[in-house]
């Protein structure tokens, strides 16, 4: 059977990796999200993934530390996710590679599209650390960035939900699941998906999302098959 995607883009948020630890790493959780990862590279499907930082740190939420460090902490929290993915999937056997926004040649490649996108050609994972290398951005705009770049047909953002409802699901018991949506409607009812900056470059782009429940990592697989699970969102 063909693929639906023959290179995707994946969106982990830090979150994510902490399982029910809730910060920091929870080392079961990264093994088994990553062997979903190794799954869907069985598939031979090019993944390139960004990970977040929110297991660690969150500029936002700082209080009274100026902003652009706060979220230079948060960019460094993101590079040693990045680091933490790449190790536990090449402990599954998946060629990956860690390539970073900032300089720090001791710590990972330097990220350029043309490096991503050789990795990628030679079946590496490459794991995108340090998100957009600006502070006030976000590690989804990161994402939409960096699927931009390296030509990915689709961004899988992973949550902890099965897709986009239009209420939270948790707390409301009717809350309605949508198959698709276009990111006009996401950026006019405000929908907790991405942040308006990573609509916005989504929609400008054309880059459609998925966003999918990263709960059973098989999931990942799933969506490189194109079977219909999550909420897509293209305009
Ligand atoms: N961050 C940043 N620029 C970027 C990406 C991330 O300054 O391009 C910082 C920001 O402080 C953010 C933190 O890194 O709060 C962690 O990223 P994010 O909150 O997106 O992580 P997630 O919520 O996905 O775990």
């Amino acid at each position: 059977m063909e693929n639906r995607y023959n290179r995707i883009l994946l969106k982990i948020s830090g979150e994510a990796l902490a399982g029910s630890k809730g910060s920091g790493f929870d080392e079961a959780t990264i093994s088994s999200i990553c062997a979903g990862v190794r799954e869907a590279h069985d598939l031979g499907v090019q993944i390139g993934i960004v990970v977040g930082g929110g297991n660690f740190w969150r500029g936002r939420s700082s209080g009274k530390m100026d902003r652009m460090d706060a979220d230079k902490i948060g960019m460094l929290a993101t590079v040693m996710n990045a680091l933490a993915v790449k190790d536990a999937l090449r402990q599954q056997g998946v060629p990956a590679v860690v390539m970073t926004s900032a300089v720090m040649p001791q710590v990972a490649e330097t990220f350029t599209s043309d490096k991503a996108i050789a990795a990628l050609n030679e079946g590496k994972v490459v794991v995108f650390g340090g998100g957009t290398g600006n502070p006030i951005f976000s590690t989804d705009t990161a994402s939409a960035l960096r699927a931009l770049e390296i030509g990915a047909d689709a961004m899988l953002k992973a949550t902890m939900v099965d897709g986009v409802y239009d209420k939270d699901p948790h707390k409301y018991p009717d809350a309605v699941r949508y198959d698709t949506l276009t990111f006009t409607r996401v950026l006019d009812e405000r929908l907790a998906v991405m942040d308006s900056t990573a609509a916005s470059l989504c929609r400008d782009n054309a880059l459609p999302i998925l966003v999918f429940d990263l709960g059973d990592g098989s999931n990942i697989a799933r969506a490189v098959r194109g079977e219909k699970i999550g909420t897509l969102v293209c305009e």
